[in-house]
């Protein structure tokens, strides 16, 4: 993965916006460091400073013409409705977000919008997060990934991305309030990528603060977030904004690196910057530097605004192909795909009305969004409703009568999922089951026709007590507004399913490792299972579980094979290219998405079985070849050393494994690499002989000050017995160098010479 420091490079830009600065007084900086009111920033009139309008999305453009607000209740305009995060990231195709950024920034432009809200990148820490339906991923890789070509392409129509909810923003249950305790290995390898990758590679103009604080302070007033990382270790000079209503102390924030307070409105008039100012307790540069980013932000919006038509339809079109990327197929037992002759039973309100998309400020105004039932409008197709999707209890009338459709049909589709109240921005889920009288519907059903589909809709994982007794399995997600279309010509074979997993399905949300710290309490949430989220804990515990990460079938099969790998031993300096080939051994074209793992074989620290370090997602006519290239770099084999502060790669042997999911790899091979970074190391008493064995200066003097004496006393026969070396050396590693003096190994003299030679 290639994430380098970039640096801004509108400085024509930095020099009008200084002398713009310059013609500010207090009281005017102090004011546009708030928005005008729910969606606008401030104009400078005097200056011909105009107001640059941002909207939410990201899947859409929620812009509202009417009276304004944050939780998708009032209307906005018309517009297409395209997949919801969670969907596009089971691509796996960085040229769908790419497609979908272009499309969105056309639209920005045609509506006069600077700036996209989105898109929203906070990993997947448990299922029951309300708002996961808007999130990518439970791996910080494929979130960040997804992320940024979908940035990139928004912003490469001139239009701002502003990425959010920075940080650890992960359940909506005290979201305005909650205090996120993450470790800082954790916060660097889970939580933080996704948004570096949108800094560093992805160039983000803005940056959104979440509304909660982390490890005590509010992310909207935290320096540790705000400046220490996200200017100072990222390069990022862009635009930071408070979630809606999230500031809590104004200066505080300034200080700390917020620029702009949004919503703002007419009572936000800067005064409590005003007289911080005056009273010292924050100084102007700090107020000049935020005023100078907003100002920098309109500049370069109204430089890049240009006039724009749109296509919705083509954009319609767009949504259709983006939702069939993002479908995965879970489970075929051969059922699928559907022979275009054959009478089919299509069961259920969602086949009717599909749900399409999540609640709250991403939702969008969709004029005539397309089910299933409407699209298959050609084929031999039998109707019943089976079950009312606002109830969670089954109707007898409506089970008979789609029971009676599943007899009479060579195969049933049942179209099944989670309803809109169960899972909105705002509230958490409380379980991860879709409705009782839908399981029961699927139940009943499966025994009557051997050729049993369900087709899901939902923008989290789900619960399937019925996987065993159906046929197959089609996930549609929250697919967007022609999610219906995608769907019958994915279950038709027109289309060949190739969407994977990019969140593991628990067999029981019990089982998710955030359960016993989710949503936490008394305003607290601690984030004790630490690096093991999502699959990293799923496989280190060997876990049973419904769906790996990864997973995803098709219609016709892959081969991977061949796998080169193009140095046996390298620095962390360097970089390492690997190759590994694809074959479609299968009659339909199709596409896999191929996985890169790397597993590091031993350790000193705790690290994940393997973790995902690049992905591709590849195309194949049937009997066709081609070889997938990957190349990695020191963050693929380090991890994050709190010691350092930095990324550290131990020197030993790891694991390259390719597959199809976290559980599936293919082929494998391995690869020694060397850490070139020392960690300082600071010996006490209290430092073990194993400790210091492995410290490069500390072994060497330790082997030549105890010669062979305390390692050969570990190997000879003793108290422990014939046979116990093992334990016996373990139990030698262990002892305190402190210790060596009450043994009579050494004088306290050479003690405290060994100590101080080592600490030099
Ligand atoms: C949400 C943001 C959204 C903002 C504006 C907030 O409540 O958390 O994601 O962009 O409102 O609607």
């Amino acid at each position: 993965m290639d994430i380098q420091n970039k640096m801004n490079p509108i400085e024509e830009d930095k020099m009008n916006t200084k002398e713009i600065l310059d013609q500010l007084t207090l009281e005017e900086k102090a004011a546009l460091c708030s928005g005008r009111d729910f969606w606008k920033t401030k104009a400078i009139k005097r200056l011909g400073i105009g107001s640059v309008m941002m909207c939410d999305g990201p899947h859409g453009l929620r812009k509202q013409e009417g009276e304004g607000d944050h939780l998708g209740i009032n209307e906005s305009i018309p517009t297409v409705c395209y997949p919801s995060a969670s969907a596009l990231a089971s691509s796996f195709d960085r040229d769908v977000m790419k497609k979908l950024g272009q499309a969105l920034g056309r639209e920005c432009q045609a509506e006069h919008v600077g700036m996209l809200l989105g898109p929203g990148m906070n990993i997947k820490r448990s299922p029951l997060c309300g708002r996961n339906f808007e999130y990518f991923s439970e791996d910080p890789l494929v979130a960040g990934e997804m992320g940024t070509a979908y940035i990139e392409a928004l912003q490469a129509e001139g239009v701002a991305a502003c990425v959010k909810h920075f940080a650890c923003n992960n359940q909506e249950s005290m979201r305005m309030t909650g205090n996120s305790l993450v470790d800082e290995r954790t916060l660097h390898e889970i939580y933080l990528p996704a948004f570096e990758n949108a800094v560093k590679k992805g160039r983000t103009r803005s940056i959104m603060a979440a509304y909660n604080a982390v490890n005590g302070t509010f992310c909207s007033e935290n320096k540790t977030l705000l400046k220490d990382i996200l200017r100072d270790e990222w390069g990022f000079d862009g635009m930071v904004v408070t979630d809606w209503g999230a500031v809590k102390h104004r200066a505080a924030g300034v200080a700390a690196g917020l620029d702009l307070e949004m919503p703002g409105g007419p009572t936000a008039t800067g005064e409590e910057l005003v007289n911080a100012v005056k009273d010292g307790t924050l100084s102007e540069e700090e107020l000049d530097r935020a005023a100078g980013c907003v100002l920098e932000f309109i500049l370069t919006a109204a430089k890049n605004q240009r006039n724009e038509t749109i296509d919705r339809e083509a954009c319609r079109r767009l949504s259709e192909e983006i939702s069939a990327e993002c479908a995965v197929l879970l489970k075929n037992d051969g059922a699928l795909p559907l022979s275009g002759s054959s009478r089919v039973a299509f069961i259920g309100e969602l086949a009717k009305t599909p749900r399409f998309q999540g609640g709250g400020s991403s939702h969008i105004n969709v004029p005539h969004p397309v089910g299933a039932l409407e699209a298959a409008e050609s084929k031999d197709i039998i109707y019943a409703r089976g079950y009312d999707v606002l109830s969670e209890t089954g109707d007898p009338a409506l089970v008979e009568e789609a029971l009676k459709a599943a007899r009479s049909a060579e195969a049933v589709v049942i179209f099944a999922g989670l309803p809109d109240a169960y899972e909105t921005e705002g509230a958490d889920r409380e379980h991860i089951r879709i409705p009782g009288n839908q399981n029961e519907l699927i139940e009943a059903i499966a025994k009557e026709n051997a050729k049993t589909i369900v087709v899901l809709h939902g923008g989290s994982v789900m619960e399937l007590p019925w996987l065993d007794k159906v046929s197959a399995v089609l996930l549609m997600h929250l697919g967007g507004e022609q999610v219906g279309k995608a769907a019958v010509e994915l279950l038709y074979g027109i289309k060949n399913p190739s969407g994977h997993l990019a969140e593991t399905w628990p067999a029981r949300l019990e089982d998710n490792p955030s359960y016993l710290n989710f949503p936490g309490e008394e305003g607290v949430v601690t984030y004790a299972e630490g690096i093991y989220v999502g699959y990293r804990y799923y496989d280190k515990k060997k876990m049973a579980v419904t769906f790996p990460f990864g997973h995803g079938l098709s219609y016709t099969d892959f081969v991977y094979e061949n796998l080169k790998i193009d140095k046996e031993s390298l620095t962390d300096q360097e970089s390492l290219n690997v190759s590994v080939d694809v074959r479609n051994t299968g009659k339909y074209a199709g596409k896999t998405v191929v996985q890169l793992y790397v597993a590091d074989k031993e350790s000193t620290v705790r690290r994940p079985v393997r973790e995902l370090r690049d992905f591709t997602k590849v195309t194949l006519e049937p009997g066709e070849v081609k070889t997938v290239s990957f190349t990695l770099d020191k963050r693929a084999f380090a991890y994050y050393e709190p010691k350092c502060s930095d990324w550290y790669v131990e020197s030993g042997e790891f694991e390259i494994g390719i597959g199809d999911s976290s559980r599936n790899i293919l082929v494998s091979g391995t690869v020694h690499v060397e850490g070139t970074m020392l960690l300082s190391f600071t010996v006490t008493e209290m430092t073990t002989i194993g400790q210091l064995l492995k410290h490069p200066k500390g072994s060497v003097i330790m082997r030549q000050m105890m010669g062979s004496s305390v390692m050969a006393s570990s190997t000879q026969s003793n108290a422990l017995g014939e046979g116990h070396e093992d334990s016996m050396k373990k139990m030698m590693l262990g002892i305190p160098i402190g210790s060596l003096v009450s043994f009579g190994r050494m004088n306290a003299e050479q003690l405290k010479g060994l100590i101080d030679s080592l600490n030099q």
